[in-house]
């Protein structure tokens, strides 16, 4: 159960247009219906929810922040609030959006043509072809810049691509999986959409995940893939490009960090009222009150900053290290409450009924992907010093 607690001290949505917060109230309800009953069940089988694929098609929020023939761009502090609303009910879900609209079609409309914006982007929106992102590999996820060991090979018409991706969420299921891998004439890093049925192409999905359990990662192996020209990103030349998506999505990522923290706030709020010890609501003794306020003040502080982040995309001027400072402290403040919430409710912080026992472990992914909290650091570490520390 969740308490009716106030999660916006600050009122940030006051930012939103009527509109919007119709929109919002509507996907809040979808989520509760649909959603939130079956979610533990699913996490506990490490299952995607596929039948609910359909139905959140009719809601229209793929893609949102794209500039849509029929559809104009919307701001990305709606996005951001999509974001909190998906993650407050589950953060796999959530990623399955991430990576869908934000990574994948992200990547289309920021480093494709008109042509295959034109081609990809509308049945993906609809959710008929399923989006995923390839560029963690095998033997890491920081060093991708410089360490990207796929490549791509042209020959003719056509390019071949050799090599293996992990961790890739969606990656079990996509019709196409955006691939990030190296020119070995020019040594740059160029983006290619693999279609799922090209031979040469296979997912094996990852098990014993203790995090995001609904999400299906999966190990990726191409081996000869042939991709034609046609699917390579016109526009991605280089890692410059690549880091042009994950700014935009790193300033998701806080945004789910916000929302996760909601959830877990206003379900340990009701656990504070309704648990009884020594004769009264623990919600009475001063040492849970101090556990609830510290979770509002770290809610309220990573939704200011997702907030202002997402104006600051809107307008255009978003910076590396504005989008690496908010995913890396929104993700430290999430771990920090979702250790609250589930201090305050004892033992039953650990069962899966209870509300708090999934997102605790999920916040663990959130943490590290997306760039961990280390390699995030160094990117504003940069920015300040002026000096890079990663190599
Ligand atoms: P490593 O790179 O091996 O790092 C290990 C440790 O060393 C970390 O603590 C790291 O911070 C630290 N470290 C590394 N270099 C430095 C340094 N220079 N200084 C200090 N510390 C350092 N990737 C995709 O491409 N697509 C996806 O859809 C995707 N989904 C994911 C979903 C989940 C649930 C998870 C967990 C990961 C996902 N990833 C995905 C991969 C993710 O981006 C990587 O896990 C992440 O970048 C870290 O890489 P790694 O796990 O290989 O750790």
């Amino acid at each position: 159960a969740r308490a009716d607690v106030d999660t916006d001290l600050f009122d940030y949505r006051s930012l939103l247009d009527d509109d919007e917060r119709e929109l919002l109230a509507r996907l809040r309800d979808w989520l509760e219906k649909n959603l939130e009953p079956v979610v533990n069940d699913h996490w506990a089988r490490a299952e995607f929810p596929h039948e609910l694929i359909p139905l959140l098609a009719e809601l229209d929020l793929m893609g949102l922040s794209i500039d849509m023939t029929d559809r104009p761009a919307r701001r990305r502090l709606l996005s951001g609030f999509v974001s909190l609303e998906l993650s407050r009910i589950d953060s796999s879900f959530a990623s399955f959006h991430g990576v869908h609209s934000g990574l994948a079609m992200g990547s289309i409309a920021a480093c494709g043509s008109p042509e295959q914006q034109e081609r990809w982007l509308p049945p993906m929106r609809r959710l008929e072809k399923i989006g995923a992102f390839g560029l963690t590999e095998p033997h890491g996820g920081s060093d991708v810049a410089g360490g990207l060991e796929t490549t791509a090979r042209r020959e003719g018409d056509e390019w071949v691509i050799d090599g293996a991706k992990r961790w890739i969420g969606n990656g079990t299921f996509a019709d196409l999986i955006v691939v990030w891998a190296k020119d070995v004439a020019d040594e740059q890093v160029k983006g290619f959409v693999v279609e799922k049925d090209m031979p040469g192409f296979a997912a094996a999905k990852m098990e014993n995940k203790l995090a995001l359990r609904i999400t299906q990662n999966a190990d990726l192996t191409f081996s000869g893939v042939r991709v034609p020209e046609a699917n390579r990103l016109q526009e991605a030349n280089s890692f410059a490009d690549t880091n042009k998506v994950l700014r935009n999505t790193r300033g998701s990522v806080a945004w789910s960090a916000v929302g996760v923290m909601t959830g877990v706030y206003e379900v340990s709020a009701q656990y504070a009222r309704d648990r009884v010890q020594f004769g009264r609501p623990i919600g009475g003794f001063q040492l849970i009150q101090d556990l609830l306020a510290r979770q509002l003040g770290n809610l309220t502080a990573s939704l200011g900053m997702a907030a202002r982040g997402a104006q600051l995309q809107d307008d255009g001027i978003f910076r590396d290290e504005q989008g690496a400072l908010a995913k890396s402290f929104c993700t430290t403040r999430l771990r920090e409450n979702v250790g609250w919430a589930r201090e305050l409710m004892g033992g039953n912080g650990i069962i899966l009924d209870y509300g708090v026992a999934r997102p605790f472990m999920d916040a663990e992914a959130l943490y590290s992907y997306e760039g961990t909290r280390e390699i995030n650091t160094l990117i504003v570490g940069r920015s300040i010093t002026g000096e890079s520390a990663f190599t």
